[in-house]
């Protein structure tokens, strides 16, 4: 007895010096939030979602670790809305960022008036960091480090080039995938400050992240690692590009190695807090702004959904979504329930301890923990001028604009050229009216509007509800000036984004 106690003992002192000094912070102090945002990233892109061409086994093994939704939606299926929304908690055009840009937030930004994810996290105590693509505005007062971000290094515009010069075993793909040199619209800054920037930029980012975690080691951090690939150009450097060298098409080769480097990513972010002891007190997201584009040559996946960025069908709003956070999340878990990216502002600020409500965000975190088991959301809601959606648990009504415009009237860019002032709201020829049954047809191929008046008119009700507390689409900060056509139902609409 006497014995077996003492050996009961020496192994207790074996044991206690294994409790690091990081593992104690770990219980004691709040969560790290970690937010990797990939750039018109499609559902089919990844190898957890069912991609057979792309490998992506740091994202596999992050959902492994976590939850992955099968319905996580994005506010907007274009880039800087669905990011002022994600930011904000508040569906965007409550503040009048309803529309991409387009070359106008050298100018305009996300309303001062409102409150980010990072300044919510920051009040509490978090260091803040920005890496990667911001899309809100370039003026001093719409900067992250104004709106929220202590710290910041990327890319202010939409998109910027992966390297300025085709490296040795390098490769680009598509119309407009040959490297120039950076502008100082599409420049990289560091803080404010431009700088050169040589090397794969998702490879810079990667550096600046694993750096902002190593620096912040020793408090609370929220890093929002916000990569500007897969979108284009389409370029990519060889020791991703080696990893398909099987894959004959250029386009989908070098969109892969894209993807392949987002992965690595996200491997290399893993490692650094695990290193650091914080991996298992660490929240990590990763979601895609808005679906794989349809204008890449085929390069990319949203599995058999219907229509790509830009769209309102589910290709172009259904998204990667994948949350992990050891301490306190089930792993290998499969969340099926609508979910929406304005949710991460009230999961986040729960996470930390002290929860934000918005009109429109849900924090997640009980719904994942098996506390609830009623839906996060009644209804989701989109809006694009004249283009209107909104899903229930089984329905989907979606509402475009038809036009009589051809497309021999679409710009060598496949869109429409806009009128001065922009893309009026008006809708003189009418809207198509197509309800969808998500349940039984998620590919949305089949409107049966016609057999479901009742359901019909039972979502134009509540989108309407939704509608009467948005100011109206004709006054927006900007107006609409991007659009193009697509073929539904056997008429032709006319997208506004
Ligand atoms: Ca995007």
């Amino acid at each position: 007895m006497k014995n077996s106690l003492a050996l009961c003992l020496a192994s207790l002192i074996i044991m206690l010096p294994v409790v690091t000094n990081a593992q104690v912070d770990s219980a004691s102090r709040q969560p790290n939030i970690v937010f990797i945002f990939a750039d018109d990233l499609g559902i089919g892109d990844t190898g957890v979602y069912g991609s057979t061409i792309i490998d992506t086994p740091n994202i596999d093994a992050l959902a492994a670790s976590g939850v992955r939704f099968t319905q996580g939606y994005v506010s907007h299926p274009v880039c800087s809305p669905s990011r002022a929304g994600l930011l904000t908690g508040r569906y965007q055009q409550r503040h009048g960022w309803e529309f991409n840009p387009a070359g106008r937030d050298r100018d305009n930004g996300l309303a001062l008036d409102q409150v980010t994810i990072a300044d919510k996290l920051g009040e509490r105590g978090y260091a803040t960091g920005m890496i990667g693509k911001w899309h809100l505005g370039q003026q001093e007062q719409h900067h992250p480090m104004s709106r929220g971000f202590d710290e910041y290094f990327g890319v202010l515009a939409g998109a910027s080039q992966f390297f300025e010069t085709l490296p040795e075993g390098g490769a680009y793909a598509g119309t407009r995938g040959a490297p120039v040199n950076r502008s100082a619209v599409n420049a990289v800054y560091r803080g404010r400050e431009r700088v050169q920037v040589d090397e794969y930029l998702t490879d810079v980012f990667t550096e600046e992240a694993v750096s902002f975690i190593d620096r912040h080691a020793n408090e609370p951090f929220f890093l929002y690692l916000s990569h500007t690939t897969p979108h284009t150009p389409l370029q990519a450097t060889k020791p991703y590009l080696d990893r398909y060298g099987h894959v004959q098409d250029m386009a989908t080769r070098v969109y892969a190695a894209m993807v392949s480097s987002l992965d690595d990513s996200v491997g290399e972010v893993v490692e650094k807090l695990k290193e650091i002891g914080q991996y298992e007190n660490t929240l990590i997201a990763l979601l895609s702004d808005n679906g794989c584009a349809g204008y890449i040559d085929n390069a990319c996946s949203n599995l058999n959904f219907a229509g790509f960025k830009r769209y309102h069908q589910e290709g172009g709003i259904r998204i990667p979504f994948l949350l992990s956070w050891p301490n306190e999340l089930p792993s290998n878990k499969l969340y099926d329930k609508p979910v929406i990216s304005l949710d991460l502002m009230s999961t986040f600020t729960a996470a930390a301890g002290d929860r934000v409500e918005t009109e429109d965000s849900v924090n997640l975190l009980p719904y994942i923990k098996g506390e609830r088991s009623d839906d996060p959301h009644e209804f989701l809601f989109w809006r694009a001028g004249p283009t209107q959606a909104i899903r229930d648990q089984r329905w989907k009504l979606i509402k475009y604009k038809l036009t009589d415009f051809t497309e021999a009237d679409l710009n060598d860019t496949g869109r429409l050229d806009p009128p001065t002032g922009g893309w009026a709201t008006g809708t003189p020829l009418g809207l198509i009216t197509l309800l969808y049954d998500l349940q039984n047809d998620p590919q949305e191929s089949n409107n049966v509007a016609a057999q479901y008046p009742d359901i019909v008119q039972r979502l134009e009700a509540e989108h309407a509800r939704w509608n009467d507390e948005l100011p109206p689409p004709d006054e927006t900060i900007l107006p609409a000036i991007r659009s193009t056509l697509t073929d539904v139902d056997g008429k032709t609409v006319q997208l506004i984004f």
